[in-house]
């Protein structure tokens, strides 16, 4: 069974109108303010549970308020890391296109320096064939050979454009080779600068990467929270629900005390009037003999700790479809399912003037509804395996008048289990 900390010290013994043991009507005038008095003490525990109830969902909204902030944090790494993403992919694309350019005109400078070389040959070769055939004179033998004067012009400026264009192709071709030689340098600037921003960009992206994981985290531990929160609410809830049958049966059991201790007082003012003997004929159906055992089965495991925590009950398991015994004759007052006990059942007796409650958990099904009184061995249910159970068996639990939370006492010898 897991259960929150959570201490009802609702220690109630009530009778029921129903099973009530006759006692003098003295005494029974001060049951009823006894009840009374256990009445106003419920009411009290349960305006606590409520105020309890409210904190509780209070914690729940603001954790969930916590929680709606942490995922529009995390809605907003999200978009930053699809943002910086997009980023690195573009820059990425852009760094091959770099690199591709870099190629190119690296290919260029490559053709230029060979045509600069090639040029440079050339112009070699004709230097030495100038030397060689007396160069200058040469050209001088061009000019002398002139056959007027705007011929020896003509001659003169063809040399000279020869010359000028050879130098003005060696000239054009440096000046290529620098521009691309400066080009490559800016493409190998931009690259580098490409390469720095990709960097930059990756640590971004792990940082918020990082930031999401932790926002991850932060969430996973609040909606821990919410949950804890949640089951504690739904233990109070739970706990309400059985201080309010509880005072509605206290309720029941004042209205019948009362109707009966009339019909006693009104048998005894008759008696009185005739003036004839005899004894007091106050009903009972109390469970003279005890109690008899609520199933079959053998017990798997006894009342005391059980793995470090403290078993409340003893647990009886057999296979099969076993009936379950209401143990003695009483008024059922919870009848319900809990997340922890599964189908449930909890009764009032009264046995030889005690009051006890006995709840029997796990059912795979409930026989009976609130406020149905039944008789010993009567069956209430089926065991099964339901709420915080493994395997089938029925849980069993005593206590001394009405139940109260941690407060079961060992059944056996009570209960001949
Ligand atoms: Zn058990």
């Amino acid at each position: 069974m897991k259960k929150s900390a959570i201490t009802l010290a609702v220690a109630v013994t009530v009778g029921l109108g129903t099973i009530f043991v006759g006692t003098p009507a003295k005494i029974e005038a001060e049951s009823i303010s006894k009840l009374k008095g256990e009445q106003n003490k419920i009411q009290e525990k349960r305006s606590d549970v409520k105020s309890d109830i409210n904190s509780a969902n209070d914690k729940i909204s603001e954790l969930q308020g916590q929680q709606a902030e942490v995922k529009s944090d995390m809605e907003r790494i999200d978009f930053a890391i699809g943002d910086t993403t997009t980023k690195m992919n573009e820059k990425t694309a852009k760094i091959e296109e770099t690199k591709a350019e870099i190629a190119k005109l690296q290919e260029e400078t490559k053709i230029i320096k060979e045509r600069i070389e090639k040029r440079n040959e050339l112009l070699k070769d004709r230097a030495r064939s100038y030397q060689e055939t007396g160069g200058v004179v040469n050209y001088l033998d061009v000019l002398m050979g002139s056959t007027s004067f705007s011929d020896f012009i003509d001659r003169a400026n063809a040399v000279a454009t020869i010359m000028k264009a050879d130098q003005d192709i060696l000239k054009q071709h440096e000046s290529d080779k620098k521009e691309l030689e400066s080009k490559q340098n800016q493409v190998e600037k931009d690259l580098s600068d490409l390469k720095n921003m990709l960097a930059d960009l990756e640590k971004m992206n792990q940082q918020l990467s990082a930031q999401k994981a932790e926002k991850d985290k932060l969430l996973t531990d609040l909606k821990g929270q919410e949950q804890e929160a949640h089951d504690y609410a739904m233990d109070l809830q739970e706990q309400e629900q059985i201080l309010a049958a509880q005072e509605a049966a206290i309720q029941k059991s004042i209205k019948s005390e009362q109707e009966r201790q009339a019909k006693e007082a009104a048998a005894q003012q008759a008696k009185n009037n005739a003036s004839s003997g005899g004894g007091s004929s106050s009903s009972t159906q109390s469970n003279s003999g005890g109690f008899i055992r609520p199933a079959a089965g053998i017990v798997t495991s006894g009342y005391g700790s059980r793995d470090g925590a403290f078993h409340y009950g003893v647990d009886i398991a057999k296979a099969g479809n076993v009936p379950i015994w209401a143990a003695a004759a009483g008024q059922v007052y919870v009848s319900h399912y809990s997340e922890s006990y599964g189908n449930v059942v909890y009764i009032l007796h009264n046995v030889n003037g005690q009051t006890y409650t006995t709840v029997y958990a796990h059912m795979n099904r409930r026989d009976v509804n609130v406020g149905d009184t039944v008789t010993q061995g009567q069956q209430i249910g089926i065991m099964g395996n339901t709420g915080d159970s493994h395997g089938q068996h029925l849980h069993f639990e005593l206590y001394i008048g009405k139940w109260a939370y941690h407060s079961a006492i060992n059944p056996i010898p009570t209960v001949p289990i």
